[in-house]
């Protein structure tokens, strides 16, 4: 018996000793090695940081007491514009319906094949690559013995990266989001083969049409000194190149990040283009060296010319083109010439000494110079060059492809997330399709709409490939978070904006899963188009959720590309999601009536008709049809809103006519329909309609959904008709309010900062204005708002894509929505704006404007709460039910959430994804204040997060601040200092204020508005999860 006992106590002890040694173990493995980012941020640092950019002794010599010509070998390598990414990297026709191929002429893997012999001939020579979608390509497919010449080159700075992003991402139509996805993309990349001081320290933004704030406030956040334009309008650039003002600091992000975000900008003296008769693809190796003094003294005349416009003895001249360098020896050969014969002429007098030299080194001997340097707070749109020119067309054009990249976009971020909290690194990467794809897509001939058509199928495919990869990340991860990994496969649709979705239409009895990608929780209203009209829906806690089916609006039928058999109706049901996490809802056909209600159609009664929620009333106008009046009944205000659809005549003079770039307008006024709109009102318990039709191919619906805060306007536009008139036609939605904005009025930039604009002004020089309409359009990458400071009323709209947009006369907001022209702007693309659309009649466009009304001080929370949800809206799937709910609840997790706790409302996780050669112990992060200084009492301040608790599958044991890029540590970062005349001297380092209160722990991090945070977490199961797990 005693003998029992002590065996007993023997085993109670063991246990407990296992126990205590497993949790010491795991204690031990908590903590990471400190080593383990740095081995990761720099692969191949071996701690000599002697080599590529790190060391500016490997800039060419400059002298001191000339003029010193920095001569830049560059090729502009567009990721796809007239000819697919792949025609311009192989050089080769791939694709049939590219009709103006011409064999050989761009090729970007003949121009690195060329080059690069050309680096490794003569030391001297320097040469710069932008784009690593095409780089990345080369070196995957380049022997041992090219990689190992292209690392001698980086490391003795002959080759360097510039920018080192994907693509060269536009500045205007573009989404911050995706602006840092992409460049994160091109950093890992050259991260992982070439180490940290392979990285870019400027950006070389040399063909966009026009500059943002926001693109730059991120190159700054990214650790990046300086960025290099190619262009600004003529009169700004004129005026510039008077003042030797061609360079500045330029304040980014003046009311928030203030000097953390400030660049030091050079604006290229013309474009990035090798001055006339420089151009040397073409000539014979020794074109200079035979007719010598007169290409020296021409070269030398361009020198002195571009020298009076800059302040220090260092110009920059850019010896390049478009898709240049496939002969290299031509341009090198001839380039070797004219430096050694310009720069003999030293030896009698001359004071011009020509190098070859790279933006970063230009920008180290200027920083060297030490000057003062003047400041600017705006921002280079519009983008006018030519008398009345102006590069406003690209804000919209191409809007089918700009929505494409949109919704790719969302569930692009949905994909990443639920990767982190299922399956990272097992199997092949299904991510990377997307991100690679998305990336392209940022590219300033993609997304800009500025390509040849056959170019936009080739996108569209791009991101549908990524997005097919990416949906199957998605429906494994409900297999595993659902806890049945034999569930049926998601489908998913991507024509739910014209109301086709096969498995909604096909199931009588379907599960619909919605993931929320935003890190707090969303209300959302979700449209299914089904075939019966009697539903009944339950949410995952077996609730009946209230329910409508509607007919769909008549434009819906005549969309070409909506299958003929897809239904009549659509089923909507609010839903309610919990962050980073997903809820499904069953689905069912019923006979039961009062499972869902049935809308009504609403007799127009009297001269006025009105709509209301419990939150807004609007007024309808009997005779035409259109709103004439919105009440925000909880702040007591309204407006008398005039709301329709007009358009401009595109002009079609062969001089300046409206294209996919320029937006060229015949008069000053959009032209009205003038017609009454027929009126379809359908009035239902959870929404209520109003279907207008302008014309045959113009009509919208108006819907105000129960207790929503917000007027949905869903708009149908085309096909444009041109064949008539032969006109080209620019349709607007427009919003004519009794509002007095003083000529002010407000758009985006990029989706996050506020931009200030005034009619017929620019901040910083004065405007000669030459086009009352276009020279006043924006883009408006997600809003756009006037205010009325004597009313104290704001009117906002948000866009679900980028659009341009503008406030011509005071009181109105004008948004335009699809283009359609009749001639080619002579700007490239050598062809019409003009899509045909499946049917061949001209693309018919839908998209949605969210009308906001209500005091100044409260509209700052409407407008940044909706457009994260337009940005990130939840993604649906679809799964057949062949069981009854009950039987299927028992056994599956029917709602989900990734996080513990919901963050701040004024914080986002912006990012959460893998890290590249990392394994699942190790992710990025990156989380963003979401406000403004001063744009709500209540929000705008510092906000607190403790990322220790944050997730729910891990937890978080060690954090490691980056920048922004997340290719450097943060505290690795140093930047150059410049003085400016304002007396400031702009901050060496990136990130937050060392006087930020930081808790002691080390996990609670503070988000100062507008800031985005970076970092490297490392990461391990709960405790109580791998205790349970143990003892199980
Ligand atoms: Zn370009």
């Amino acid at each position: 018996m005693r003998c029992h006992i002590r065996r007993v106590v023997y085993v109670v002890v063991a246990v407990v000793l296992i126990q205590l040694a497993v949790q010491l173990l795991f204690l031990m493995q908590q903590r990471r090695p400190a080593t383990l980012t740095r081995h990761l941020l720099a692969a191949h640092n071996t701690g000599d940081e002697s080599w590529g950019i790190c060391n500016n002794k490997r800039c060419n010599p400059v002298k001191a007491d000339m003029l010193n010509v920095h001569l830049i070998a560059h090729s502009h390598d567009d990721v796809g514009w007239l000819k697919t990414v792949e025609e311009y990297y192989t050089g080769r026709h791939t694709i049939p319906y590219s009709k103006s191929f011409v064999y050989g002429k761009e090729c970007i893997a003949c121009i690195l094949k060329s080059v690069i012999p050309q680096l490794l001939a003569n030391p001297e020579r320097r040469f710069i690559f932008i784009e690593m979608a095409f780089f990345s390509r080369f070196w995957n497919e380049s022997d041992t013995k090219t990689r190992a010449n292209i690392v001698k080159l980086i490391r003795e700075r002959r080759l360097e990266f510039a920018t080192g992003g994907w693509c060269m991402s536009d500045a205007a139509t573009t989404y911050y989001n995706d602006i840092i996805d992409q460049h994160t993309l091109g950093f890992n990349f050259i991260n992982t083969h070439f180490g940290k001081c392979a990285q870019s320290n400027i950006a070389w933004h040399v063909d966009q049409f026009g500059h943002s704030r926001e693109h730059s406030s991120i190159f700054a956040q990214m650790g990046f000194d300086a960025i290099f334009l190619g262009r600004i309008s003529d009169q700004d650039r004129n005026n510039r190149k008077v003042d030797q003002n061609m360079e500045h600091i330029w304040n980014a992000s003046p009311r928030n990040l203030e000097d953390r975000a400030s660049l030091f900008t050079h604006v290229n003296h013309e474009g990035y283009y090798a001055p006339k008769y420089f151009l040397m693809e073409g000539w014979n190796e020794d074109h200079i060296l035979l007719q010598k003094a007169e290409y020296v003294d021409s070269f030398l005349n361009v020198v002195n010319k571009i020298a009076t416009f800059y302040k220090t003895n260092h110009i920059q001249i850019e010896m390049g083109s478009d898709f240049a360098y496939s002969k290299a020896h031509e341009w090198f050969s001839n380039l070797d010439d004219l430096i050694q014969f310009a720069n003999e002429r030293q030896a009698t007098g001359s004071k011009v000494n020509l190098l070859y030299s790279t933006p970063s080194c230009y920008l180290h001997y200027v920083h060297a110079a030490n000057f003062t340097w003047t400041e600017k707070n705006d921002d280079y749109f519009p983008y006018g060059t030519g008398w009345g020119e102006y590069w406003t067309g690209f804000y919209t054009s191409k809007g089918g492809l700009k929505k494409h990249v949109k919704d790719a976009g969302a569930l692009l971020q949905a994909c990443k997330q639920l990767n982190v909290f299922t399956s990272p690194h097992s199997g092949p990467d299904r991510v990377q399709t997307l991100k690679e794809g998305m990336a392209v897509l940022q590219h300033h001939d993609a997304i800009t709409g500025t390509e040849k058509e056959a170019v936009v199928r080739d996108y569209n495919k791009l991101l549908s490939v990524g997005r097919h990869s990416c949906q199957s990340v998605v429906s494994d991860a409900y297999k595993t978070l659902s806890g049945d990994v034999h569930q049926p496969k998601q489908e998913f649709c991507p024509l739910l904006n014209i109301s086709s979705c096969p498995p909604t239409e096909k199931y009588s009895k379907f599960i619909a899963t919605m993931y929320n990608p935003l890190s707090r929780s969303v209300t959302s209203w979700i449209r299914l188009p089904v075939t019966k009209s009697e539903y009944r829906v339950v949410d995952p806690s077996g609730n009946v959720v209230p329910n409508e089916v509607l007919p769909l609006s008549e434009s819906t039928f005549h969309i070409p590309e909506r299958p003929t058999s897809s239904p009549k109706n659509d089923l909507i049901f609010k839903v309610q999601l919990p962050p980073l996490g997903f809820k499904s809802y069953v689905v069912e056909s019923h006979s039961d009536a009062e499972a869902g209600s049935k809308p009504q159609f609403m007799p127009i009664y009297s001269n006025k008709m009105k709509i209301s929620n419990n939150l807004l009333t609007v007024t309808i106008d009997k005779e035409w049809g259109t709103i004439t009046q919105i009440a925000n009944v909880e702040s007591g205000i309204f407006i008398n809103l005039k709301q329709e659809l007009q358009y401009y005549e595109g002009m079609s003079a062969a001089l300046k006519p409206s294209g996919a770039y320029i937006f060229n307008p015949r008069g000053v006024t959009a032209k009205s329909f003038h017609s009454s709109v027929i009126t379809t009102v359908l009035k239902g318990k959870l929404v209520t309609e109003v279907h207008q039709n302008f014309s045959d191919w113009a009509s919208q619906v108006i819907r105000l959904y129960d207790s929503t805060n917000y007027v949905e306007i869903e708009w149908t536009v085309g096909p444009i008709p041109v064949a008539e008139d032969y006109l080209g036609k620019e349709v607007i939605a427009m919003y004519k309010s009794d509002l007095n904005n003083h000529g002010k009025f407000y758009t985006d930039s990029n989706g996050r900062e506020i931009m200030e604009r005034r009619r017929n002004h620019r901040d910083t020089w004065v405007l000669e204005e030459h086009s009352p309409v276009a020279s006043n359009y924006y883009p408006v990458t997600s809003k756009i708002f006037i205010t009325d400071p004597t009313r104290n009323i704001q009117l906002t709209v948000l866009t679900d894509r980028c659009q341009g947009g503008s406030s011509i006369r005071d009181g109105e907001i004008e948004l335009m929505l699809h283009r359609r022209t009749t001639r080619d702007d002579n700007l490239g693309v050598s062809e019409v704006l003009s899509e045909k659309g499946q049917d061949g009649q001209g693309l018919i466009l839908r998209g949605k404007h969210y009308l906001f009304i209500d005091t100044i001080e409260k509209s700052a929370r409407l407008h940044r709460e909706m457009s994260q949800q337009i940005h990130l809206p939840p993604t649906l799937s679809f799964m057949p039910l062949r069981t009854s709910y009950e039987e299927w609840q028992k056994n599956h997790a029917l709602s989900w959430s990734g996080l513990q706790n919901a963050l701040p409302d004024n914080v986002q996780l912006l990012t959460l994804d893998t890290v590249p050669g990392g394994n699942s112990e190790v992710f990025l992060i990156r989380l963003e204040h979401t406000y403004e200084v001063d744009e709500d009492k209540q929000y705008s301040v510092p906000a607190e997060v403790s990322l220790q608790a944050l997730f729910s599958p891990f937890q978080i044991d060690e954090i490691e601040e980056l920048s922004l890029g997340a290719n450097f540590q943060q505290s690795e970062v140093h930047r150059l200092k410049w003085r400016t005349t304002k007396g400031k001297v702009t901050p060496e380092h990136i990130g937050h204020v060392s006087h930020d209160p930081e808790a002691s722990d080390g996990m609670t991090i503070v988000l100062r508005p507008m800031q985005i945070r970076t970092f490297h977490i490392y990461v391990s199961e709960p405790k109580k999860n791998f205790l349970f797990k143990f003892f199980k």
